[in-house]
């Protein structure tokens, strides 16, 4: 037997109270209504505050704005995402003289820019155009805000060595390939400790396995975009003899494209330094990387994601 709900145990007073508070309610919100939306009520003029503070709140994330996509209007064309290293107070390495590595990136990065302009295939965007500071954590960010299909970051290297020169193209590794990328990429990433970004990895709450596939995945398109950077420079530039490593670049961490960090030369090397600072090696660099990144988008195109 199931025993009845006891409807009629209740207090004959508790009853009529909830009834006058089913009509109580209604009326106290519609006069709130009426005073807050139609102005009726209230003591009129003597309430209006006389003045109202406001506080800007910090936003953690503000974001810079998004620089201009150049190159065909089609969205549908690859975007390439150039990244000019340093920059603002961040000078990057120093050379002979006034020398720095933040004015070569630059310029290097607006010659790639005009190369692949001039191809006329892709669509381009720079993190920067001019002198200005970006966190490591803004410039991977504008590549994955803008959808980019291609991130390449350009900067220019240096060493205790004058002897040391050459070209060397990176690619994202959770360890280094041995200890002078590591120390590179600590230097390369020391500039973010100064902007004091929070670089904490944000995998945490992500399925492992599908992020150690997509890693997987674009490690080795990395790869491949990298080994067609050599292919492509060769007989224009002069690399590193150790000219393809793996090292764990802050910029390139948080990419889920293919990525690359270019050191195009040494700022210490004189060689290296003349070159880098004459317009037209800064051209046949831009036209060999451009023809590298052109040759990778093409086959990418062919070979759909996940294809190996
Ligand atoms: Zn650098």
């Amino acid at each position: 037997m199931v025993k009845p709900w006891p409807i009629s145990t209740q207090p004959m007073s508790l009853q009529a109270s909830a009834i006058a508070a089913l009509f109580v309610v209604p009326v106290l919100v519609a006069l709130v209504w009426a005073r807050v939306v139609l102005g009726i009520g209230g003591g009129g003029a003597g309430h209006v505050p006389a003045y109202v503070a406001r506080v800007a709140l910090p936003d953690g994330k503000a974001q810079i704005d998004l620089p201009p996509v150049l190159g065909p209007a089609d969205a549908s064309r690859p975007l390439v995402v150039i990244d000019a290293g340093h920059g603002g107070h961040d000078p990057g390495a120093s050379g002979e003289g006034t020398l720095r590595e933040k004015q070569l990136t630059l310029a290097l990065a607006l010659a790639l820019r005009d190369a692949l302009l001039a191809q006329g295939h892709v669509r381009v965007a720079l993190t920067r155009s001019d002198d200005r500071f970006l966190a490591l954590e803004e410039r991977s960010g504008i590549a994955r805000r803008l959808h980019a299909d291609v991130f390449l970051s350009i900067h220019a290297d240096s060493a205790p060595s004058a002897d040391a020169g050459g070209a060397t193209v990176y690619t994202l590794s959770d360890r280094g390939s041995d200890a002078m990328a590591d120390a590179l990429a600590r230097r390369e990433n020391r500039a973010d400790t100064v902007n004091g970004v929070a670089l904490a990895g944000q995998s945490g709450a992500v399925n492992a396995i599908l992020v150690d596939l997509s890693r997987r995945e674009m490690r080795n398109r990395s790869i491949r975009l990298a080994d067609l950077i050599l292919r492509e420079g060769d007989g224009t530039m002069r690399f590193h003899v150790d000219p393809r490593r793996e090292a764990a670049f802050v910029v390139l961490k948080s990419l889920d494209l293919p990525s690359a960090l270019m050191e195009a030369g040494y700022v210490s090397n004189a060689g290296d330094a003349r070159a880098m600072t004459d317009k037209g090696w800064r051209n046949r660099f831009a036209k060999a990387v451009a023809d590298a990144i052109a040759i990778f988008l093409a086959e990418q195109e062919s070979r759909p994601v996940g294809a190996g």
